[in-house]
């Protein structure tokens, strides 16, 4: 079995929709990056190439090549599901956490939960997705910021 960890940070900015693990939220702001700065989508891609060590999300998907400019970010985790499972990796859950100030996401949590499945091949039971604020202080919780944290499970396919 391996354990994997994956963080990230995209800055807001006025527009919308919000883009989080591939569902758009209505919201007055937007996550501003190079790909489409889905900010979930990318810590579970690098939970998945960290517990695989196999590197991260920046090596596979350089934000120096024009290629992955406003990339859709699901194309990240389904490269990750992909190699983990090249090297005889299975995935057995995920849990997540978004920390934002706003919007509530109590009310997307299911769609983001469906569409995570759907991404990595796996069933919805296996997805855990929280959402804490940032308590008015702080970059998250002055609304400057979206950060998202996942963990993962893998085990072999080998040994069974
Ligand atoms: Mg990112």
């Amino acid at each position: 079995m391996r354990v994997g960890i994956g963080h990230d940070t995209h800055r807001l900015r006025p527009g919308g929709p919000l883009k989080l693990g591939g569902v758009e939220i209505p919201h007055d702001h937007e996550l501003l990056g190079h790909s489409d700065a889905d900010v979930l989508l990318h810590a579970v891609t690098d939970a998945l190439l960290g517990a695989a060590a196999l590197g991260d999300i920046g090596q596979m998907f350089p934000d120096s090549d024009p290629a992955n400019r406003g990339r859709d970010s699901a194309e990240m985790v389904a490269a990750a599901r992909d190699a983990v499972a090249a090297i005889g990796l299975r995935i057995v859950n995920i849990d997540c956490i978004v920390f934002a100030q706003r919007p509530k996401l109590l009310s997307h949590r299911q769609a983001i939960r469906e569409r995570l499945a759907e991404i990595l091949e796996i069933e919805e039971e296996f997805i855990g997705l929280k959402s804490k604020t940032g308590e008015h202080i702080g970059p998250i919780g002055q609304e400057e910021v979206i950060a998202a944290q996942c963990v993962t499970l893998l085990e072999s396919t080998e040994d069974k």
